[in-house]
């Protein structure tokens, strides 16, 4: 098989995690294999090749896949927080989550029309990317591309997202 499809069959799905109900779709036998993690940021990266002057990667899987692609690509990484952890002037922005609300920030220094490449590990219902392009947007930056490694099709983020987003697998 090609390499991106055993990426693909080494995403497990744990049932009953976090919490009963739940199944969680975990990468982490996907990212401990060399070549699997080569071809999925490869395959991350594909359609935004020379559309990015840096990556910024969600906490805290997203942080795994961006350190990854911004090597890749030869670009810088900006992490983007759940709130209260980054040590310099941050922006923030609030959203909904099925209970309650996340907060995640992004140091305020980035240069006006940065064009960001905006990656997380997995897209469910959407709000963190949605939050993560807002976020962007407020510091002035340009998100010109939105990747994940995992979409999980029937909780609708893509449409949260306009449609806008690059998958490599589909769950
Ligand atoms: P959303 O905001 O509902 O789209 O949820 C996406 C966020 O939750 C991402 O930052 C993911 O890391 C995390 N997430 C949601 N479901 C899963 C999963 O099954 N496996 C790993 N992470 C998940």
């Amino acid at each position: 098989a090609s390499a991106l499809a055993r990426a693909e069959s080494l995403i497990g799905s744990i049932a009953d995690y976090p919490e009963p109900g739940v199944v969680f779709r975990d990468i982490t036998p996907l990212l401990a294999d060399a070549e699997a993690l080569r071809a999925t940021i490869d395959a991350l990266l594909e359609p935004f090749a020379g559309q990015f002057d840096v990556v910024a990667g969600i906490e805290a899987r997203g942080f795994l896949l961006a350190g990854a692609a911004a090597v890749a690509a030869g670009v810088g990484l900006v992490p983007i927080r759940k709130a209260g952890k980054l040590p310099r002037p941050a922006a923030s922005v609030s959203y909904a989550l099925e209970y309650g609300t996340a907060e995640i920030e992004m140091h305020d220094d980035i240069a006006s029309g940065t064009r960001v490449l905006l990656l997380d590990d997995v897209l469910a219902t959407g709000g963190t990317l949605e939050a993560g392009r807002a976020l962007v947007a407020r510091l002035g930056g340009e998100v010109t591309g939105t990747a994940v490694l995992l979409e999980i099709d029937a909780l609708g983020g893509r449409a949260v997202l306009g449609g806008d987003v690059h998958t490599v697998f589909h769950a």
